[in-house]
């Protein structure tokens, strides 16, 4: 049983009383260790975490709009994100350019991959990256490294494996900078285990090349062990980041709580996939892993989201505008930015129950509803504030000046128009009392 099925079946039967109990917190807490504790996170780490929601959740602040068992599950939620830390962000501050990363970890667990990934993932964010073979143990590895720059075209140093590692990072550095890299990545070697001749290696580089990131890259599927290597590696090496790889063929998660709370060391990025691609390489989320550790869908996130961007005010005075029919285009407009703020509409739409079924049967092609989005917004930025405020004033010649502004067809603006009229008057049939026709969603 897997530690989101043992937590539904705890929150399913949470779900029962208006009220949770203490005796009912204790049996989930009860249940909640167990998982966890299966989950391979370290039992300290599990201590410390089923204390403090505990705590909460018996003096559990009253939510208005939550359920109880839904507040609980809002509580390991929050606690568990707290206990992975921020969202993983490469720093830079305080290093000049070419700022270097180094990539360090055990022999296969991910480095050479990483590096190249990370490389794409510079590349895609603007900057100009540069890898460096400096894994001398083995003869393949410097192979590898050439294969996989070359094939996803990243400018890249090597010398084989004659040089000494140190020497090779010293160089790649140089020549790095004559290439106008801005990011050198250097990739090192490993061994089965930690030892001191790797650790004397790892440090030379360092003192050499004054990295500005120092990323351990781990094996996500060694679970607890993951967790000593990390302490090993930062004890003498000094380590800024993790890479958490195979993160998805560890069904467990547990090793992401128990390094980051352990070792206080943020994570910052996720391997989940050997394919070379940005599609196989994350920026780490805390609340994503706390949502799949959890098996809660993105539920939790959506009902923060909405939280947070539909204000208790703000929905009243939408309330009011629609009660009183002075819903304008410029309302309309407001609504789209916010729900494009949740997020890749996909995902928006993935977050609702049932939603995701219909994604994966293809019946929602996210791309599309995206694009018709993104089109309707276009058409409303075009507008002018008077024009969105007082549709009415829409004539001709402002419809085609628009349609001009925003690259579409008049037929598209006028479609815009068609539509808020049909949402206006849904929100007058629902201000007289009666349940309104969605249009397109008759049959459902
Ligand atoms: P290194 O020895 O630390 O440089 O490790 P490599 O980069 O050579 O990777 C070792 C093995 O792990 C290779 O077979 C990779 O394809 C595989 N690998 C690396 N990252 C991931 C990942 O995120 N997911 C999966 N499934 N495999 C990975
Ligand atoms: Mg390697």
């Amino acid at each position: 049983e897997s530690l989101s099925q043992r937590l539904q079946n705890t929150f399913d039967r949470l779900g029962g009383g208006r009220v949770v109990t203490e005796q009912d917190v204790k049996d989930a807490m009860r249940d909640v260790r167990m998982a966890l504790l299966e989950a391979d996170v370290a039992l300290p780490i599990v201590k410390d975490f089923v204390g403090r929601v505990r705590d909460r959740a018996i003096g559990a602040e009253v939510h208005k709009t939550l359920r109880p068992h839904e507040q609980v599950v809002k509580i390991i939620h929050e606690e568990m994100r707290d206990t992975l830390g921020e969202a993983g962000r490469l720093n830079f501050s305080g290093s000049t350019k070419p700022h270097v990363i180094m990539m360090v970890g055990l022999q296969g667990s991910g480095k050479t991959t990483s590096a190249a990934k990370l490389a794409m993932y510079l590349r895609k964010e603007g900057r100009q990256p540069f890898l460096v073979a400096a894994d001398t143990y083995r003869p393949a590895a410097v192979d590898q490294l050439v294969t996989l720059a070359k094939q996803v075209n990243i400018p890249y140093y090597e010398e084989g494996v004659s040089a000494k590692p140190t020497d090779i990072a010293k160089r790649g550095l140089e020549a790095a900078k004559n290439a106008d890299a801005s990011v050198v990545i250097i990739d090192t070697a490993g061994r089965l285990q930690i030892d001191d001749q790797l650790m004397t290696e790892l440090e030379e580089i360092k003192r050499r090349t004054n990295p500005a990131e120092i990323l351990l890259v781990a094996d996500a599927m060694t679970g607890q062990e993951a967790v000593n290597i990390a302490t090993g590696f930062n004890e003498r090496v000094g380590i800024t980041g993790l890479v958490l790889t195979k993160v998805d063929g560890d069904a467990r998660g547990g090793a992401a709580l128990s390094m980051r709370a352990v070792t206080g060391v943020p994570i910052k990025f996720m391997g989940t996939g050997e394919k070379i691609s940005l599609e196989t390489f994350e920026q780490f989320h805390p609340e994503r892993i706390a949502d799949r550790i959890l098996g809660m869908g993105d539920m939790m996130t959506l009902i923060e989201k909405a939280e947070s961007l539909y204000e208790e005010e703000e929905a009243m005075r939408l309330q009011q505008k629609m009660m009183e029919n002075k819903f304008t285009l410029q309302d309309f407009l407001d609504q789209l930015r916010k729900i494009r703020r949740m997020g890749p509409i996909g995902k928006v739409l993935g977050m609702l129950p049932g939603m995701s079924k219909l994604q994966m049967q293809g019946m929602l092609d996210n791309e599309e509803v995206e694009a018709r989005i993104s089109k309707v917004e276009a058409i409303l930025n075009s507008m002018t504030i008077q024009e969105r405020e007082k549709p009415k004033i829409l004539n001709a010649s402002r419809k085609k000046r628009i349609a001009r502004g925003s690259g579409v067809e008049v037929r598209d603006v006028n479609d815009v128009i068609k539509q808020y009229r049909q949402m206006q008057k849904m929100m007058d049939q629902l201000r007289k009392g009666r349940f309104p026709k969605i249009p397109g969603l008759e049959g459902i």
